[in-house]
């Protein structure tokens, strides 16, 4: 299958992969202990498959209909779908038809939703990342660090849903590391609740060295990998 691959891709991944190996190292963490995800939003289905092709299984993806129609597509291929963007409660079925992982559970009543159209099922529980917004702005998704407690108690009395831990993307212009040790510290008080609730979901192409050194376990990496995003059709 190597010769469909187009040039670039798989050194693109190979490079990251030892760049996230590296940053591993540096952090004095035992290699091999990451999860990391490749964000081809925007990208077609037959960009997927060359991926899975060289061997990744976690795909993310940001918008409800464009990763319905690609995880129909390539079903065959046993992949692994989290979604990572901004989730109507009205389209969490839609989502949960095809993503085994949720990084953006911001609110009350999209908990409420997912306990909803899991109930009744014989699926196995959601896995779920709560996202921290490190914001003031409220648009940009995430709740707010006060309402961090409140999401998390919901998420642990639902059957519905396994709460893996936090999820975040530093904001823009700011420095990536101190927001990623914001999202340590509050993955730490997390864990006084939620023993269980230790991932970290962090890191995308610009910063995910200073991620893995303030401890995620979870990398969501697009362009780095992919190339360049066409735009959003
Ligand atoms: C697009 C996206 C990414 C990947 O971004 P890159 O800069 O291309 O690595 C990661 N996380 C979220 C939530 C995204 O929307």
């Amino acid at each position: 299958m190597s010769d469909l691959v187009p040039p670039g891709l798989a050194d693109r991944l190979a490079l990251v992969s030892a760049s996230t190996a590296d940053a591993e190292r540096e952090a004095g963490r035992a290699p091999g202990g990451l999860t990391t995800i490749v964000v081809t939003k925007f990208h077609p289905a037959s960009l997927v498959a060359e991926l899975a092709a060289l061997g990744v299984r976690h795909f993310g993806e940001s918008r409800q209909q464009e990763a319905t129609e690609k995880a129909a597509e390539l079903a065959g291929l046993d992949l692994e779908w989290h979604f990572i963007g901004q989730l109507q409660s009205k389209k969490t079925r839609l989502v949960l038809d095809f993503a085994r992982v949720i990084h953006s559970l911001d609110r009350l009543s999209l908990a409420t939703a997912i306990d909803r159209v899991h109930m009744g099922t014989a699926a196995a529980p959601v896995d779920v990342f709560i996202q921290l917004n490190l914001t003031d702005d409220a648009s940009r998704g995430g709740v707010a660090p006060g309402g961090l407690d409140a999401l998390a108690e919901s998420v642990l009395a639902s059957p519905a849903m396994r709460l893996m831990g936090l999820m975040a993307v530093a904001p823009l212009g700011s420095e990536p590391r101190a927001a990623f040790a914001t999202v340590r510290q509050a993955g730490e008080r997390l864990v006084r609740i939620a023993p269980d609730a230790t991932a970290l979901s962090m890191g995308m192409s610009s910063d995910y060295r200073e991620a893995i050194l303030e401890g995620a376990t979870h990398l969501r990496i697009g362009t780095a990998i992919t190339g360049n995003r066409p735009l959003p059709g």
